[in-house]
């Protein structure tokens, strides 16, 4: 074929059709892009980690029952049923994985990154995580254990990271401006 059927021809083609169909009308499709675009992403994960950061009431409830402790927040995206949060610390790096396919807590992250989709990355990081994560630029002392955490479409995890010193005297809008997803995932540090 030729440069006509590049991925957004093809979807653009894709959405004509359905709504010719009867599928869907074009305002639902409008609305769910809005909704990954500007209300679901790795900024609610974020937002709950900084929290956890400052409020230990909160952070003992996410850590005793994620699900039940973002119920609050209402966030949209779906894919969490069941939420589990699990807590880097001086002993222990968590890094999260789904084996099987690509089970991801899309509601606390958005959309997963391309690699969490790659069967290299869905085997190694089971087998050699070390190696793994040091191929992410992430060096976890020898002393750390690394805990793989092998989400499912019942339980979806994510990782509470350790809060760098350097945020210790920023607010919370700024701590949660330093969250990235990467390090929701276990792949990196907060910088
Ligand atoms: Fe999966």
């Amino acid at each position: 074929m030729s440069e006509v059927s590049t991925p957004a021809l093809r979807a653009e083609a894709l959405e004509d059709l359905l709504v010719e169909q009867g599928v869907f009308a074009p305002e639902q499709l409008d609305a769910i892009i809005e909704m990954f675009n500007e209300r679901v992403g790795p900024m609610n994960g974020a937002r709950v980690v900084a929290r956890a950061w400052t409020e230990p009431d909160f952070k003992a409830r996410l850590l005793n029952d994620a699900t039940e402790a973002i119920a609050e927040y209402q966030f949209e995206g779906g894919q969490v049923d069941k939420l589990v949060v699990v807590e880097n610390t001086d002993e222990v790096h968590n890094v999260v994985v789904c084996t099987l396919c690509s089970c991801y807590p899309w509601a606390m992250l958005g959309l997963p990154p391309k690699w969490y989709k790659d069967p290299a990355y869905r085997s190694r990081i089971v087998r050699e995580p070390r190696r793994v994560l040091e191929e992410f630029g992430l060096q976890v002392a020898d002393s750390k254990k690394i805990r793989v955490w092998d989400s499912s479409a019942e339980v979806r995890y994510m990782v509470l990271p350790q809060m760098p010193e350097r945020l210790l005297t920023a607010d919370e809008t700024a701590r949660a401006a330093a969250v990235g997803r990467d390090a929701m995932i276990g792949v990196a540090l907060v910088q």
